[in-house]
């Protein structure tokens, strides 16, 4: 069994160790913040990545914090007409053997964590930043901030956008601003009319942005991202206010419901922040190091899949260490079969900002009639399970 250093404890670096203790691996995350915790916005997950969450045991914990969407809409931004809709809820388990959970950010860290806590107490350290490394055929020596170093087999780098870990094994690789910028807000369902938008999720597309909107917390809140084409370079952070009036200005014109969610969205707590890509890399790994989620490609939220991308890496982390015969035939093996799936997801992301923003009613219509969302999806994103997937 190794002993696996993992930098940052995100969802990506927690499912990683989950997935390495239940193998039996012995597990130290290193987290820069001083405590764990994740922002206040909606996440979903589908089957290809709940199917990992099952198996380390946070399913059902999950599903009792989380809202189950009959379906995802998507639907004319001024209109709301529905132009294609995706099955979720039973349908959805029912094709690909998983559910497909909407759920406050705070709630899946909280459980994540708590669950890796149980599996090995005091594993997480906290105001522990990662700096780089030194490796050699026989070990990987972790450096932090503050001169101490920790020595292992493995390292993770789980660390984000902005990966110290990935600068090392792949250059200065700056992220860059993709030319969207995106607003959030969580509203209370109370604030809303009675039975609003039936409980279904929805993805309103427009001229130059979008708007998601889903339930989370068995329905008592409604999540909002409004993802805008904006030249001004701002800052990347999920914690920019902005004032509300430009969040409305943004959304002028659209469809009644969405300017009522606007309309009862807490003044004083409207954020938006820049989304950031870095180019595909060249190579994700070395012999003992190896990034995983958004330190190796992170990707627009396009298609609801860069933190289900990081789940299904920790899962095939876990089983190519296991059956390969050494660290580095591992790592190999671990690149080697994720990098065009996950190539494919950012590609995919990518598209649909192209797909979601044309420029007008009838260019959106007949986008989307040449397309079935709901059968490609099906086909090959929700239908991959990363505990069965063949590595070879
Ligand atoms: C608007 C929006 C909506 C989204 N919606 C979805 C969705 O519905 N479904 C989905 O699957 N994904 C979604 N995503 C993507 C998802 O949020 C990310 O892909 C995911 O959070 C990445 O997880 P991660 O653990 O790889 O990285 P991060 O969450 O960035 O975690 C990295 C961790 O490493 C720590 N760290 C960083 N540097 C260091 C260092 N030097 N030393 C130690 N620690 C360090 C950080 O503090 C952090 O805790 C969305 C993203 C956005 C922006």
């Amino acid at each position: 069994m190794a002993r696996v250093l993992i930098a940052g404890a995100g969802i990506g670096g927690l499912a990683a160790a989950g997935c390495l203790l239940l193998a039996g691996h012995e597990v130290e995350l290193y987290e820069q913040a001083p405590e764990l915790g994740e922002v206040g916005a909606g996440i979903q997950q589908s089957a290809n990545a709940t199917h990992v969450l099952r198996r380390l045991g946070v399913l059902d914990a999950l599903e009792e914090r989380a809202f189950r969407p009959p379906v995802t809409e998507f639907r004319l931004f001024d209109s709301g007409e529905v132009l294609q809709a995706l099955a979720l809820a039973a349908t959805h388990e029912e094709r690909h053997g998983a559910p497909y959970l909407q759920l406050h950010r705070a709630d899946y860290h909280a459980v994540l964590a708590a669950r890796v806590e149980a599996l090995k107490p005091g594993c997480v350290r906290l105001g522990a930043t990662v700096t780089g490394f030194r490796e050699d055929a026989g070990s990987v020596t972790l450096h932090l901030a503050g001169r101490s170093r920790v020595a292992g087999d493995v390292l993770i780098g789980a660390d984000g956008i902005k990966s110290a870990v990935r600068r090392q094994i792949a250059g200065e690789n700056r992220p860059r601003y993709t030319g969207d910028s995106a607003w959030r807000s969580i509203v209370p369902v109370e604030r809303l009319p009675a039975g609003f938008l039936e409980g279904k999720s929805s993805i309103w597309v427009g001229p130059g942005k979008h708007a998601v909107v889903y339930f989370l917390r068995g329905g008592a809140l409604l999540n909002f991202v409004g993802a805008v084409e904006l030249e001004e370079r701002i800052e990347e952070s999920w914690t920019q206010k902005r004032p509300w009036k430009e969040l409305r200005a943004d959304f002028e014109g659209w469809h009644p419901d969405m300017l009522r969610i606007v309309d009862a969205a807490d003044r004083e707590s409207c954020f938006r922040w820049a989304l950031n890509v870095h180019p595909h890399l060249p190579r994700w790994s070395t012999g003992r190091v190896a990034l995983l989620g958004d330190a190796a490609h992170p990707m627009l939220p396009y298609a609801a899949q860069g933190a289900a991308m990081a789940v299904e890496d920790a899962a095939v982390l876990a089983r190519a260490l296991d059956e390969a015969g050494s660290v580095p035939g591992a790592l190999a093996l671990y690149e080697a079969h994720r990098k065009p799936r996950a190539r494919r997801v950012v590609e995919e992301s990518r598209d649909n900002r192209r797909l979601f923003h044309l420029p007008d009613e009838d260019a959106l219509r007949a986008a989307f009639a040449e397309r079935d969302m709901d059968r490609e999806r099906s086909d090959w994103l929700y239908s991959y399970n990363p505990l069965t997937a063949d590595l070879s």
